[in-house]
């Protein structure tokens, strides 16, 4: 093969997008744990998880069975706006790194949310839709996931009510102006909206807010207003579902041309993007047809995987949503302020925990000030200004590629590049004048933080 039988892009047609989202839940031989109601302590029901979320979304939380759940014609239409979403050959990153290894990514960053949170934003809405409903409510840390699903109610003439974390809403005034645009209403959380906010506003009296109290005044509202569900950007299995699109569309472009990765990585805030990518992957690893190596990537400063217990915990700091068995870092944990936003979630989505728990997928933490070199070497050569999240991701490739070329192997390396950086670029302004530094916890404030997780009886 000459140097560029492989294109630098690869794209599919309408007619190559996948039909059905794949569910890799129903191809795992241990199956993930099953979420708990919070009162009783025993296995969710579906009606009672249809008081929190729409019907048909928490009965895909809930299926174990069906490998494929096929993907309605409106939600696929919708993806056709922006997707495919191209996997790039990184051949100047790999010239620049002098690598043996074939670098590839799959490129999220295409719409104007910019991250791969629009691919189950839309899925949640067309169902909220569906079931008739006024409006949906959410959280969102960052501002991507309310972002992407404020596009995805305006589509559907829904109403959204977005709690985002204060810091946050202060921090990003421009993600709170896109969100408005498409008509969501934005409240800092913790906000005087809530019980729960006001609870948390009396004991914590000017907090910047977290997640996890942003989540519980979200389902707060949610529950307590006629018309109303909850929806969240990342964590459930539902979310894990629709973004196995990112993979489908990925082994597809690499099976036209006969490519196949040894090493997937991508970067794990919740889970949804790395459980995306690698499901069809995982699926065939589970199936004992194909073998690769999987590697989650996340901030060091918030070492779920790595650092955290695998227990029961709740999902949120008001203790409201269901307890899913998942690793985490306990449902108080409060990371440092930094700017790996969007992978400061506590735990971990319960399929890839129990996928890490047997030893199916590798884990590894890194420190954002590296993390943030890598950005830079990665923006110069291959043109695109990666999200802070994302790039946890490029880092790691980077050093795989570096491995390659000390022993000399030339594997292929495919990573997630989840989407853009130009709302971090305060972030960035930190980084580049020096003044970003690096969190590590101790094993005290771990121990701690793990100490209050719930007993199950
Ligand atoms: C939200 C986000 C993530 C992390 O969320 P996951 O659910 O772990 O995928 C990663 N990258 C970007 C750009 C994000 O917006």
């Amino acid at each position: 093969m000459s140097e560029h039988a492989i294109p630098y892009k690869i794209y599919l047609s309408e007619d190559e997008m996948p039909k059905a989202w794949y569910n890799l839940k129903a191809d795992m031989i241990n199956k993930p744990a099953p979420l708990l109601y919070p009162e009783t302590q025993q296995p969710v029901t579906l009606e009672q998880l249809s008081q929190i979320f729409c019907r048909e979304l928490a009965q895909q939380e809930l299926n174990d069975t069906d490998a494929y759940i096929p993907i309605p014609q409106e939600i696929a239409d919708f993806y056709k706006m922006y997707r495919p979403a191209p996997l790039v050959r990184a051949y100047c990153l790999e010239k620049k790194l002098q690598t043996p290894a074939k670098i590839y990514y799959k490129f999220e960053g295409n719409n104007t949310s910019g991250s791969h949170k629009l691919n189950s934003a839309i899925a949640q809405a067309y169902y909220a839709k569906q079931q008739g409903l006024k409006g949906v409510t959410t959280e969102t840390g960052a501002g991507q996931w309310g972002t992407a699903l404020s596009m995805a109610c305006s589509y559907f003439d829904l109403d959204c009510k977005v709690y985002m974390v204060k810091v946050s809403y202060e921090q990003k005034p421009f993600r709170r102006e896109v969100m408005r645009t498409y008509g969501a209403s934005v409240t800092p959380s913790p906000s005087m909206d809530t019980e729960v906010g006001r609870m948390i506003l009396a004991e914590h009296p000017g907090t910047g807010g977290s997640l996890g109290c942003a989540i519980s005044e979200a389902v707060e509202k949610a529950t307590t207003t006629e018309g109303y569900r909850y929806v969240l950007g990342s964590v459930l299995n539902q979310v894990l579902l629709h973004q196995s699109v990112i993979g489908l569309e990925t082994k597809a472009a690499m099976d036209k041309y006969g490519i196949k990765p040894d090493i997937i990585i991508g970067c794990a805030g919740g889970g949804s993007n790395l459980g995306g990518l690698i499901a069809p992957f995982m699926g065939e690893k589970l199936r004992g047809e194909q073998d690769y190596r999987f590697i989650a990537v996340e901030p060091a400063s918030c070492p779920t995987l790595t650092r955290g217990v695998y227990a029961y915990d709740y999902c949120d700091t008001g203790r409201v949503c269901p307890l899913s068995k998942m690793y985490t870092l306990g449902s108080g944990f409060m990371p440092a302020a930094n700017h790996a936003g969007g992978l400061r979630y506590h735990g971990m989505n319960s399929v890839l925990s129990q996928l890490y728990a047997d030893g199916l997928m590798e884990a590894r933490s890194v420190v954002q000030t590296e993390v943030f070199e890598a950005a830079e070497q990665f923006a110069r050569v291959e043109g695109i200004l990666p999200a802070p999240e994302s790039s946890h991701a490029i880092k790691v490739a980077i050093d795989e590629a570096m491995k390659c070329k000390e022993t000399g192997k030339e594997k292929t390396i495919l990573f997630g590049l989840t989407g853009t950086g130009y709302f971090d670029l305060y972030a960035y302004e930190k980084f580049h004048d020096g003044k970003m530094t690096d969190y590590i916890p101790s094993d005290e404030e771990i121990a701690k933080s793990v100490s209050t997780l719930p007993e199950i009886r």
